[in-house]
């Protein structure tokens, strides 16, 4: 998954662009920038990969969201469906959206179960955020058909999943909105950044307005003569961080490559041993393999071998069920809705009862589940090395 393993000449030469301009913002200074647009031109690269029609950078995959969710119109007295499977930024963003969060059960995918979204619906719930988790996608048609029939509003969370694809089409693109991250652990990286992806030319708009304080670039060259038809926030990104995604972008395909083969080889390793079931993938051929996650038999199992990984110097594994940040389980501060602030969710009329929410079918799964970040500097003789540790852990 890190980009950051490829980072060398081309992300320097990138910024060394910026700097000999000493223009470190997306807009304006049409003169001093000399004809150079790193987020622009992010933007422009991110529509050719993605094949999304439109794309807004922005300071991370958090505001991306943030971002998202007000475009589409969604805030205070809405109810929004996220997995309990996912890191906290999903969530943050939906509260901090004045919106409610509600958790659907995942399954075998990682991802939101489209079977078990109609138990959690009510008159209230007005988006579903299907989290593509781990570099792989939910049953995102699925997803896609139940959020038409109910007229519901569906955003993606393709935070983790740039470079996956389902039947063909990027990640991010099957709803009104996709949202991207390229922070510093991503398959791609700018340091901080994010971006959103969409279809829809006014989503767009009110996206790139909302992400800069509601300016409408109406004033042309001078911002202060630009109107501000809707009220926003800051979530720029700089000409420094774009630039370093440029290069990264550049490289995509490539990372894509050497983690799809490096999954191949250990996968078709592990393949035999009866005691590994792995993750589902709906669509393999789109999986951007950043991750392999399987199951053990129970989480007992699942427990001694994450312990015997360890011993083994397998390094980069994950026991999801016991983490602080991408679990519902260890979230005692959304349980006990300990904000700095008080949130609009705590005054809603209903809302879940997050601290007695049972999710027997997502704890079941994240039980058993391990996954493995796959690396791209790994030569073979680490991967030989690896799947003997894994061999010895799960045989141990
Ligand atoms: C990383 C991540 C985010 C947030 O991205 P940041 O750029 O770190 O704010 C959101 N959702 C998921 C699933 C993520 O993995």
């Amino acid at each position: 998954m890190p980009g950051f393993e490829l980072f060398g000449d081309e992300e320097k030469k990138e910024v060394m662009d910026v700097l000999d301009t000493g223009v470190l913002f997306r807009y304006g200074f049409e003169q001093a920038r000399k004809g150079k647009w790193k987020a622009r031109s992010f933007e422009e690269k991110l529509c050719r990969f993605t094949g999304a029609e439109y794309a807004h950078l922005c300071s991370s995959g958090t505001a991306a969201l943030s971002i998202a969710l007000a475009a589409c119109g969604i805030g205070a007295g809405d109810e929004v469906i996220i997995p309990p499977f996912t890191f906290v930024a999903t969530f943050e963003a939906v509260l901090n959206s004045g919106a409610v969060p509600v958790f659907g059960e995942i399954d075998e995918t990682l991802c939101l179960n489209p079977d078990r979204l109609d138990s959690v619906v009510t008159e209230k719930t007005k988006a579903v955020i299907p989290v593509h988790m781990c570099g792989a996608m939910a049953q995102i048609d699925k997803i896609k058909k139940f959020c038409a029939e109910k007229k519901l509003i569906l955003i993606e969370d393709a935070c983790q999943a740039i470079g996956g694809f389902f039947k063909g089409k990027h990640l991010g693109r099957f709803g009104k909105m996709g949202c991207l991250s390229f922070d510093a652990v991503k398959t791609i990286t700018c340091g901080e950044g994010g971006g959103i992806i969409t279809d829809d030319h006014d989503l767009y708009l009110k996206a790139s307005q909302y992400a800069d304080h509601g300016h409408d670039y109406s004033g042309g060259p001078d911002r202060g003569a630009d109107g501000h038809p809707i009220m926003g926030a800051n979530y720029r990104i700089s000409e420094l961080n774009a630039a370093v995604g440029v290069a990264q972008l550049g490289k995509l395909n490539k990372i894509i490559k050497i983690q799809q083969n490096n999954k191949k080889i250990i996968k078709e390793a592990l393949s035999g041993i009866s005691d590994i079931r792995f993750r589902q993938i709906p669509d393999p051929d789109g999986d951007s393999a950043s991750f392999l996650s399987f199951f053990l038999p129970d989480e007992t199992r699942a427990k001694k071998v994450i312990k015997a990984l360890g011993k083994n110097g397998v390094d980069a594994c994950f026991y999801w069920y016991d983490n602080n940040w991408h679990y519902f389980r260890k979230w005692d501060h959304l349980k006990s809705m300990k904000s700095a602030a008080p949130l609009c969710a705590q005054f809603a009329e209903t809302k879940p009862d997050y601290k007695n929410i049972s999710l027997p079918e997502s704890d079941s799964v994240m039980k058993k589940t391990i996954s493995m970040l796959i690396k791209l500097s790994w030569i073979d003789s680490e991967i030989e090395k690896r799947i003997n540790g894994i061999k010895n852990a799960v045989n141990s």
